[in-house]
């Protein structure tokens, strides 16, 4: 195993960990990926992430059909997703799923966010998507994903959580992070009379040229340093 996978390892592991001590994610939902070359590093699934090692996580072909995998213990039953993600996105490196409380109250819905503040354009556009519903686990919800994520760097999953995806780990955690604070900035302006008011697409076009260098540093070593690039 060379030096970099290690630490795919490591960084997947730790970032599990964080995003159930900061409320992202609660008990053992959710599941994260990267990409190592022609394969990717996988969460294991249904295990407690206090008790997850690096030796845990499993390795499988982006170009197998899910049988061919490597490890001590059965890979997330969301393969697909992760691998079809990686696979048709070569922009993403790596891949965040989890259950935030307010970003899937919104998908329970089954409502796509709209350009409610400036930070939609985080996610490639001018609104974060809810897709179709399908049972987890599924190639129906695969394909759901994939289409919801067209254009962008992160989607709803209907009843169910959130996808984000990134050049890094970090990035990818860094906007679901950011994906979670903008539901919940959405749904209490849905409690207030009158609702929220929608940037318009010119404005949101404006932002988005500007975010076209915006977002975590890459030389940031975790989530908590991101800040705007200068
Ligand atoms: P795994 O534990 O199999 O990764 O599943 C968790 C999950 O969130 C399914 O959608
Ligand atoms: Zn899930």
């Amino acid at each position: 195993m060379d030096e970099r996978e290690c630490r795919l390892r490591e960084t997947i592991v730790e970032l599990c960990r964080e995003m159930n001590r900061n409320g992202l994610n609660q008990g053992t939902a959710g599941n994260i990926s990267a990409r190592h070359g022609d394969r990717m590093l996988l969460t294991p699934s249904a295990t407690p992430y206090d008790r997850m090692t690096p030796a845990m996580i499993a390795a499988m072909p982006l170009d197998g059909d899910g049988t061919a995998w490597e490890g001590p213990l059965k890979p997330s039953t969301e393969w697909r997703f992760h691998r079809d993600i990686l696979r048709s996105r070569p922009d993403a490196q790596a891949v965040v799923h989890a259950h935030p409380t307010f970003a899937t109250t919104i998908a329970i819905t089954r409502r796509s966010i709209p350009a409610c503040h400036y930070m939609v354009a985080a996610f490639g556009g001018h609104d974060v998507r809810c897709s179709g519903y399908a049972l987890y686990g599924t190639e129906a919800l695969s394909r759901e994903a994939l289409k919801a994520l067209e254009g962008r760097t992160a989607c709803l999953l209907a009843n169910h959580g959130i996808i984000a995806i990134g050049e890094s780990l970090e990035k990818a955690m860094w906007r679901a992070v950011e994906l979670e604070a903008l539901a919940k900035q959405y749904f209490y302006s849905l409690q207030l009379e009158g609702g929220p008011v929608i940037l318009s697409r010119a404005e949101i076009d404006e932002v988005l040229k500007g975010f076209a260098s915006y977002g975590l540093r890459s030389d940031a070593a975790s989530p908590e340093r991101g800040g705007p690039a200068s």
